[in-house]
């Protein structure tokens, strides 16, 4: 049980962020959702969690792509609801192409949105949580925080950065009562996932479905994707007390891939 803590979900409108938010809830945590989308729809998702699960949520859209608007987010969050005990980097975007290719407005926004909005937030966030003794944040990498793959330079450079960036406040936040940790999925099939998927179907001129087996068999040896509840499990054993001790780490949730 996680009641009276208060978590901020990045990218939390849609698919892995979703699934951490809607997790946390049950547990009873009040929630700052965030993200973009239909207005209508956001609406929807936050009084339905707020609903189900008897919490308070609140909707927050900072574009994760600005430094100031993510420092404004854990401001008015310590505004807001007096405390910040939960802090989930999690908005992210991908663009592939080969590097000599790569539009360098695109290598800038995934580096802006996937690794320098996690090092605003947690310098933001840090003091707060230092403060009450008691702080968990987790950064939402990614195997290719671990590892690379072909035409995704922006991306596996984001998230081998946002490791490194979870060794540092892990060894600066040591002893404090706040713990600072990375997940890693391997597939996880939200939207992110689909355009990939999409892609490789018009490309090898095969099935949606048959393009989302390939892509699995390529990677993910246990040829099933990851979903958005089991990683929701993931960040809440991150914040019980038996992960107190865990600090520093990047945890892969990956099916196998960087076992490999
Ligand atoms: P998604 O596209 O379903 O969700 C991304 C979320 O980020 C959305 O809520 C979107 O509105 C939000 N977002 C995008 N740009 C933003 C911005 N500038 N400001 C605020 N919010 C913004 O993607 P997802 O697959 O759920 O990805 C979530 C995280 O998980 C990302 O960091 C991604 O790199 C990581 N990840 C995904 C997979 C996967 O297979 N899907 C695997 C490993 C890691």
């Amino acid at each position: 049980m996680l009641k009276n803590r208060v978590a901020i979900v990045t990218g939390s409108t849609s698919g892995i962020g979703l699934g951490i938010a809607q997790e946390l809830a049950r547990l009873r945590t009040d929630i700052v959702l965030n993200g973009f989308g239909d207005p209508g729809e956001i609406e929807a998702i936050r009084s339905g969690i707020e609903r189900e699960h008897d919490v308070r949520v609140v909707y927050d859209g900072a574009d994760m792509s600005k430094g100031d608007a993510v420092r404004r987010l854990i401001a008015t969050t310590i505004e807001t609801f007096g405390r910040l005990d939960i802090l989930v980097n999690n908005a992210g975007i991908q663009f592939t192409a080969p590097v000599d290719e790569f539009p360098p407005a695109k290598w800038h926004a995934i580096l802006d949105i996937n690794l320098s909005a996690a090092f605003h937030g947690i310098a933001a966030a840090v003091p707060q949580m230092k403060k009450q003794r008691w702080g968990r944040i987790i950064n939402i990498a990614s195997t290719h925080g671990l590892v690379a793959s072909t035409h995704k330079a922006a991306y596996v450079a984001a998230k081998h950065g946002l490791i490194g960036l979870t060794k540092v406040v892990g060894l600066e936040t040591a002893g404090s009562g706040v713990t600072c940790n990375a997940v890693c999925p391997g597939w996880v099939r939200t939207p992110l996932v689909e355009k990939q998927i999409s892609d490789m179907a018009t490309q090898k001129r095969i099935s949606h479905q048959d393009a989302a087996k390939a892509l699995l068999g390529e990677k993910q040896p246990s040829s099933e994707f990851v979903s958005p509840e089991q990683l929701g499990g993931t960040v809440a054993f991150l914040c019980s007390p038996a992960a107190d001790q865990i600090t520093g780490t990047a945890l892969a949730v990956d099916g196998g891939w960087t076992a490999q």
